[in-house]
């Protein structure tokens, strides 16, 4: 019973927004707060404090997921290019000043948790996971094991090349996954081709199409929008053919904006995955959504602070 009690305090730090909440043992969502990303290491800590003190007051233990490379045992941010670099270096139990056990990892890895606690992974001890949003974040599961490698920077699948030669990502490789299938991607494709006039339906969302609307716009039949979503699937298609060789999942669980595409991106995915890999698995393996409902790194956050109370 004393589980079923247990109150958790569960942040989902992310390039758009901060997710934190309340939540139980048992995964319930007691309380929501969304809040813009702050743009400044000032304007982070007085939300920290103020969330802190508005959600943490009865929490036995906290769980957040961040971008970028997170030292699991100091809750350090090791490494994170993009908007949010004035993060990098610092501690995240120190900006979250809790007294009580406090957890941190990359937050693709804490979803991933999410999903083998409550969701869509339940069960599976191999599995590649991907979260399709502004960027493409990944996690492993390997033999019952989340990979995290040397330094922890395991599990970066949106930095996995699928174009030696593509262009330069925010991270210093080329031709990442996410140069080409992210929302920033699909939509910086977007607005070049408004930017230059061609022929579309887009044009009625200039000058910046959002993701949706290009995703939309293809499904409506748009050839240029068609070219831009046949570009990015033809990419993940082979990059989740790639990655199965060097994993050999029993599943791939797609999450994030953009896997709300549903069959208009998956069943290309799932045509492509078996012609690059049936010869060798003989059998067909799984692409399904997650199965968490969003907030989903919250939930997975609130996964990861019931490890820090398991150790305890
Ligand atoms: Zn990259």
């Amino acid at each position: 019973m004393k589980d079923a009690m247990q109150q958790l305090f569960a942040v989902d730090i992310g390039g758009t927004q901060v997710k934190a909440a309340r939540v139980t043992a048992d995964g319930q969502v007691l309380e929501l707060r969304k809040i813009s990303t702050p743009t400044t290491l000032p304007a982070f800590r007085e939300l920290a404090a103020q969330l802190t003190a508005e959600l943490g007051a009865q929490a036995s233990a906290v769980g957040i997921g961040c971008k970028g490379r997170i030292d699991e045992a100091t809750t350090r941010i090791e490494a994170l290019p993009g908007t949010m670099n004035y993060l990098e270096g610092h501690t995240l139990s120190e900006i979250f000043p809790f007294p009580v056990p406090i957890r941190a990892d990359n937050d693709a890895r804490v979803a991933l948790r999410g999903e083998l606690r409550w969701g869509a992974l339940q069960g599976f001890s191999d599995a590649i996971m991907l979260t399709l949003g502004t960027g493409v974040g990944g996690g492993v599961i390997s033999g019952g094991h989340i990979l995290r490698g040397a330094t922890g920077l395991a599990g970066h699948l949106g930095h996995y090349t699928v174009d030696p030669a593509g262009a330069t990502c925010i991270c210093g490789n080329r031709g990442c996954l996410e140069t080409i299938f992210s929302a920033k991607a699909i939509e910086a494709a977007a607005f070049s081709i408004v930017h230059r006039g061609v022929a579309s339906t887009l044009l009625d969302k200039a000058p910046h199409p959002t993701c949706a609307e290009v995703f939309a716009a293809a499904q409506s039949g748009d050839p240029a929008a068609r070219e831009i979503t046949d570009r990015a699937i033809d990419a993940l298609g082979g990059a989740l053919a790639g990655l199965t060789y060097i994993f050999d999942p029993q599943i791939i669980v797609l999450g994030g904006q953009i896997a709300g595409a549903g069959d208009f991106l998956l069943n290309p995915l799932r045509r492509m995955l078996r012609e690059r890999t049936f010869s060798m698995l003989h059998r067909e393996l799984p692409i399904v959504r997650t199965a968490l409902d969003d907030p989903s790194g919250v939930l997975g956050a609130a996964a990861l602070a019931l490890e820090a109370t398991a150790n305890c």
